[in-house]
């Protein structure tokens, strides 16, 4: 598998080669990310096992959740 460098979907640079490695979700290049405070928001999820309705608290343990911040055009 080749790793090419995309295109920023915000500034319309270069994304390099070596951050696409990295991050295969990556839309964005080093400056935006920076510029965004990172491309995605984490959260974390409670896991929940108990059976729907249920009032016994049965976490299983947490996931993370990560969303993409929208994209805004940089100024
Ligand atoms: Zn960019």
């Amino acid at each position: 598998m080749t790793i090419v460098p995309r295109t920023c979907e915000r500034c319309g640079g270069v994304v390099p080669a070596e951050r696409v490695e990295a991050l295969p979700n990556t839309r964005v290049c080093v400056g935006c990310s920076r510029a965004m405070g990172g491309e995605f928001d984490v959260y974390v999820v409670p896991e929940q096992t108990g059976k729907a309705g249920s009032l016994k608290k049965n976490y299983g343990g947490y996931t993370t959740k990560k969303v993409r911040k929208p994209l805004r055009p940089a100024e």
